[in-house]
């Protein structure tokens, strides 16, 4: 029997195809036709102009960011339940993480508690010089009201949909709201590139400069000319090729985690302190992952436990993400609200959603769950 995992990669037998076939073509080292076609496909998928693939999610964010010229003496607001990569880049620009706490229906940032902290630095002249705004576990953020008061003020929003291909808001796709969006291809997201991110934007000359950037910054003449500093960001055409190939499964993919989402949904929503993350359009998530919070003494059991439980059985579940403001790496930054990130960190997990994963292990994972409340000293 082997191991269930939280989300492992799913790679088909066309994946294998699709990958030999960019190797037979030789257009292995770096760029070639797959990363241009991964790029206009996606793009076009969410509704956007233009893209650039990247060798990560984290990699996409920091551009954005250095786009949006954030440097030291700078300050950003991101949610704080999300993981370390939505804030580390803004740590890369040298400028000051300010985290905004969840609200209960999506999880993500609430929108009253960032117009609030918006207006106190308008008022101050302290206002950030950007917005990151997160689509957790495939729910995209309450986006209106988001995007209204950073309009009001004048602060771009970034969108970090690494866990929100698919999904959409109000018939709107993830990725294609922000002033820049981007998405994760790491092995555990929707779609993997085994590592691998894309940044998007309606504006051409800011993902042409992404491209730059993410190249070495190397000027188009013969000999290697270098006038700024860059990276080493591009995504490989042989993962495009393999991006192209998943891209193409993203219909199944949803279908099946949702699938996960609402059989976990049927057999546990019934116990005692049980309750699923709050989906506000069914049609609209992707079902990254069926996350849900477990009350701490009513049910006679606690989230601890059965993640416990699960691992015994060689299932793997996880904790929610651990609030930033909580993590020692930022405690010396400013964090607006936390209780309800803190209270969702302290009671939720998230189960095994993978798209390769059949209904037999998912019933093995129910019946796990389901035994951690049978008894009254279970
Ligand atoms: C995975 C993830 C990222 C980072 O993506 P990488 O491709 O791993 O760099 C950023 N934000 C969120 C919310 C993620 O889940």
């Amino acid at each position: 029997m082997s191991r269930i995992y939280l989300s492992p990669p799913d790679i088909s037998s066309l994946d294998h195809v699709a990958v030999d076939a960019v190797l037979t073509s030789n257009w292995v080292a770096p760029v070639g036709p797959h990363l241009e076609s991964f790029e206009s496909t996606l793009a076009d998928r969410v509704g956007r102009a233009h893209a650039v693939a990247l060798n990560s999610g984290t990699a996409a964010l920091h551009l954005a960011l250095q786009l949006l010229r954030v440097q030291p003496g700078d300050s950003v607001i991101c949610p704080t339940l999300t993981f370390t990569a939505s804030a580390n880049p803004i740590c890369y620009c040298g400028a000051d993480p300010i985290f905004v706490d969840s609200e209960p229906n999506t999880w993500n940032m609430d929108p009253v508690l960032l117009e609030l902290e918006l207006g106190e630095r308008a008022a101050s002249g302290e206002l950030p010089k950007a917005v990151i705004v997160v689509h957790l576990y495939g729910q995209c953020a309450d986006m209106d009201p988001i995007l209204a008061v950073c309009e009001r003020y004048g602060i771009p929003v970034v969108e970090d949909a690494a866990e929100a291909l698919g999904a959409s808001y109000k018939g709107r796709p993830a990725g294609g709201m922000g002033a820049f969006s981007f998405f994760s291809f790491n092995g555990n997201k929707i779609i993997t590139t085994s590592g691998g991110g894309m940044l998007l934007a309606d504006k051409g000359s800011w993902i042409e400069r992404a491209r730059f950037l993410s190249t070495q910054a190397r000027e188009p003449v013969a000999h290697y000319e270098h006038r700024e500093v860059g990276y080493n960001y591009r995504m490989s055409n042989v993962l495009a090729g393999l991006g192209l190939s998943q891209l193409d499964d993203l219909g199944r993919r949803i279908a099946v985690r949702r699938s996960h989402y609402e059989a976990y949904h049927e057999a546990l929503t019934d116990l005692p302190g049980v309750d699923f993350m709050p989906i506000t359009d069914p049609d609209a998530a992707n079902y990254w992952l069926t996350c849900l919070t477990v009350a701490p003494v009513a049910g006679g059991s606690s989230r601890d436990l059965i993640i416990s439980a699960l691992n015994a059985a060689d299932i793997e579940a996880r904790p929610l993400w651990k609030p930033l403001h909580l993590q020692p790496v930022f405690q010396d930054c400013a964090s607006i609200g936390g209780d309800c990130a803190e209270g969702l960190f302290a009671n939720g997990l998230c189960l095994p959603s993978g798209s390769s994963m059949n209904a037999e292990d998912r019933a093995k994972v129910i019946a796990v769950v389901r035994s951690c409340f049978s008894g009254p000293t279970a």
